[in-house]
């Protein structure tokens, strides 16, 4: 089943091609690689059918993916559950709602195991032995467990200031974990020299037009469990603004290779207040972003103040329909409760940013309230417990005997008595 459908790597900014290999910017105008596909001759080879045969996990889009052979890291990653959210519309006041939950994805419970999933299988067939990424946090934990289970050499860098169980989960794994005293965006340009001094694959960096892919199951495995159908609107989180693009383009793709009949969906992109040049550019309608210098949000894995993808999640956003809007950190946290207590799902931070924002664009009426609705969450709030610490009661304490549990019970009157 080897993938022999990319035609080379495509500069979204002029279309120049280049070959297939680690690089990630167009010599000419240093716009981004993106991968290009011969989806005609995709059609022809895939099917429904053929999908469904497959084992559930991210690779029974392979045709869609840019590896050369059968993947060889993160093979059991992807196919997690589209959860048909009744409780949480209800809340909400809405009639149609889903959550797609990336919280369990295997084995770092985020989406970003899908993209470290093809940007490893891909370092592989390219012959690096050490890889790396600079990381909020997902990446790093994914990076470090996936490159241990294919014996790859791993090295980390983080900004310092990163929650104790992101760099923890980071460790576990044997990684080089490097704590940078700096924002990403200084780590991000730190990779982007590591990359030109050795010959490293780092997933974000020279392995970038790659690694994006990989976020495109996200959005095919939405259409599959709806019944290869497309909802309504999508609400995403952003930090670089890649996933949201990445979502709208298996959207698209799937109906270019036959899979289903294009309907129009709404993108909404989902930040925090103290970290959203994405939301600001596209409320204030301007094309390019202002960097935010110094993020500040307990949204840590959304908090990247110069987003790669900036300009074309607004574009997205735009040419959609869709709007963006950004919340508190008081939003952020009761939104991670309002998931859990309602549905069942603890997400991070990322995850309290897309309800919180789903909920205002509802609101404001950019959602209508009987229309089909996807809400993206994409990482486990165990990752992220302080967030929500003073959301929670704290538990009652009292003695071994009934004398000290029946007036709880009995006078608060919250459980009802069989
Ligand atoms: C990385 C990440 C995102 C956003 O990804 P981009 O593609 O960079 O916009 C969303 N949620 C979580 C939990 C992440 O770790
Ligand atoms: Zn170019």
């Amino acid at each position: 089943m080897a993938s022999s459908f990319v035609r080379g790597l495509k500069c979204r900014l002029c279309g120049k091609m280049y070959p297939v290999s680690p690089i990630n910017f167009c010599e000419d105008d240093f716009g981004p690689l993106e991968v290009d596909y011969d989806y005609e001759a995709i059609g022809e080879v895939i099917s429904r059918e053929k999908i469904s045969l497959r084992p559930k996990t991210m690779w029974r889009y392979q045709e869609l993916l840019p590896l050369e052979g059968e993947p060889t890291v993160g093979l059991q990653v992807g196919g997690t559950p589209l959860v048909k959210a009744d409780r949480l519309a209800a809340a909400l006041g809405v009639e149609k709602l889903w959550v797609k939950n990336d919280a369990v994805n295997f084995p770092t419970l985020s989406f970003k195991d899908r993209v470290v999933a093809v940007a490893l299988s891909k370092a592989r067939e390219f012959g690096f032995t050490t890889v790396g990424c600079a990381s909020t946090g997902n990446l790093a934990n994914s990076v470090a467990a996936n490159a241990a289970a294919a014996g790859l050499q791993a090295c980390i860098l983080v900004p310092a200031d990163l929650e104790r169980t992101k760099i923890l989960n980071t460790s576990v794994y044997g990684a080089r974990v490097v704590a940078v005293q700096g924002t990403y965006d200084e780590v991000n340009r730190l990779c982007q020299q590591i990359a030109d001094r050795y010959n490293w694959g780092l997933v974000n960096i020279n392995l970038r037009p790659f690694y994006a892919e990989g976020s495109k199951t996200f959005g095919y495995e939405i259409a599959e469990d709806l019944g290869w159908r497309l909802p309504q609107h999508v609400v995403s989180p952003m930090a670089g603004g890649s996933l949201i693009g990445k979502i709208r383009k298996a959207f698209w793709e799937l109906a270019q290779v036959g899979l289903l009949e294009e309907t129009p969906v709404r993108f909404h992109g989902a930040q925090a207040m103290g970290c959203n040049p994405i939301t600001e550019m596209v409320k204030s309608g301007r094309e390019a972003h202002r960097p935010v210098r110094k993020p500040n949000t307990i949204a840590k894995s959304l908090a990247i103040g110069d987003p790669a993808d900036g300009y074309f999640a607004g574009k997205v956003i735009r040419e959609t329909g869709g709007w963006a809007e950004d919340v508190s950190d008081a939003e952020i946290s009761e939104a991670m409760a309002l998931l859990a207590k309602s549905e069942g799902i603890f997400a991070e931070t990322a995850g309290g940013v897309t309800v919180a924002v789903a909920r205002k664009l509802i609101e404001q009426g950019r959602i209508p309230r009987h229309e089909e609705i996807v809400l993206c969450i994409t990482g486990n709030g165990l990752k992220t417990q302080d967030a929500v610490v003073e959301q929670l009661r704290q538990p009652v304490k009292i003695r071994p005997s009934m004398d000290d549990f029946a007036p709880l019970i009995e006078e608060v009157g919250e459980l009802a008595l069989v």
